[in-house]
């Protein structure tokens, strides 16, 4: 007859206990999301891909096909091209690419810029079926960017 009582105390006990546990997440501030619904504010230091950066004043990239990101790549995955065009001077970027699968995020290119062209992007949803679908058209991106 005591082990009845006993087991009923530590049962009651334990249920006491499990709901102090629920009650308590209850009103615990919710620190995650629901994904893909809801999305997170990357912070400001998260490393993408890399993109050409859209200047305010000009509303289009800095960039000026010197080509010095794509000599310094290690791992050569920006293919950068221009044409020379009447009125411009310098050359006229007409192709920036990047291969994402083959860069290691070394900052290299980034880094030896001389108008400090490209920054990292926010992307982090980072996942796809084929290599092709890592193949960035970062002009294309800077130009559709608002
Ligand atoms: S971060 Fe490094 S590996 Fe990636 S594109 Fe730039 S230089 Fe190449
Ligand atoms: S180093 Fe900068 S300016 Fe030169 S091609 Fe690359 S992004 Fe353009």
């Amino acid at each position: 007859m005591k082990s009845y009582f006993s087991e009923l105390f530590t049962g009651a006990w334990s249920l006491i206990v499990g709901l102090k546990v629920t009650i308590k997440a209850l009103f615990t501030p919710i620190v995650t999301v629901q994904y893909p619904r809801e999305k997170i504010v990357v912070t400001p230091n998260y490393r993408g891909h890399i993109d050409l950066i859209k200047d305010a004043e000009t509303g289009t990239h800095k960039c000026i096909t010197c080509g010095s990101c794509m000599r310094e790549c290690p791992s050569a995955c920006i293919i950068v091209d221009g044409e020379k065009r009447e009125g411009v001077k310098g050359k006229y970027l007409t192709t920036f690419s990047l291969d994402f699968t083959k860069c290691s995020l070394c900052g290299a290119c980034v880094e030896v810029c001389p108008t400090k062209a490209l920054d990292y992007s926010n992307d982090y949803e980072l996942a796809g079926f084929t290599r092709n679908e890592f193949n960035y058209d970062l002009l294309k991106r800077v130009e559709e960017r608002e």
